[in-house]
């Protein structure tokens, strides 16, 4: 059996019960980062064997996880934070379980989009998710446009070293809409700030970003 286990997005406390029973029984885990999911597992005094499964060796990795599956071991996927196949690897294995008719299933948890959109106090009855933009401004502008006539509330992954730039190029796509940026969720620092987009701007003109971002923006309807 394949199990996608939602792992915590900064709070340890987050970890379901299920996600513990699923990583105490399974035969493999496949990690993203072995050594991050190690400290995961060291915390909860789980020891068992990881298999290296990320972005970089997917391709490879995919047929050997499905060799597991086929010879009647159990594996749980787990990415660095929060869900796999959101912004992380996953869909392939999924995709490739379906095809060869094996049994999968996931074990739910925290993923900070949906804790961003619930928290931005934008609507959340429909809501597009992104992930992450281009890194250059010109294809994440193009990116963006995808979406400016859009009615639903649009939700985008950004790292702390480009979400200045993000915000400025938001403001050319958008126009100053209504937007709100959330951070470091589920931590000590954790915070929403909300306003038009010119002011987040500003905002962060004055406080210089620091950790993980998620931004929400308006959709034409709101
Ligand atoms: N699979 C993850 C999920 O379910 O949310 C997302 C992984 S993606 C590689 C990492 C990005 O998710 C970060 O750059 C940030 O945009 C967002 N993120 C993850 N944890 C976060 C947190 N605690 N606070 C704010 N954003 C977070």
């Amino acid at each position: 059996m394949l199990y996608l286990v939602a792992t915590p997005i900064g709070n340890l406390g987050d970890i379901s019960l299920r996600a513990l029973e699923i990583l105490r029984a399974v035969d493999y885990i496949a990690s993203e980062d072995t050594r991050k999911t190690g400290r995961l597992l060291k915390h909860f005094e789980i020891d068992k064997p990881q298999v290296a499964f990320h972005e970089h060796n997917e391709q490879k990795t995919v047929p050997k996880i499905m060799r597991l599956l086929e010879t009647g071991h159990s594996v749980a996927v787990v990415s660095n934070a929060g869900t796999p196949g959101i912004s992380d690897p996953g869909f392939t294995l999924v995709r490739e379980a379906r095809r060869r008719d094996l049994p999968y299933t996931m074990i739910p948890g925290p993923s900070a989009v949906v804790m961003a959109v619930v928290l931005s106090g934008l609507p959340t009855h429909a809501f597009t998710f992104r992930g992450f933009a281009p890194r250059k401004s010109g294809k994440r502008q193009r990116f963006m446009a995808v979406d400016q006539d859009s009615p639903h509330t649009l939700v985008f992954y950004e790292s702390p070293y480009r979400l200045k730039a993000f915000l400025a190029d938001a403001l050319v796509v958008f126009g100053d809409r209504e937007a709100a940026v959330a951070n470091e969720l589920t931590k000590l620092y954790e915070g929403v700030v909300d306003g038009r987009i010119s002011e987040l701007i500003a905002h962060f003109e004055e406080n210089e970003p620091r950790g993980e971002y998620v931004v929400v923006i308006s959709g034409t309807d709101s």
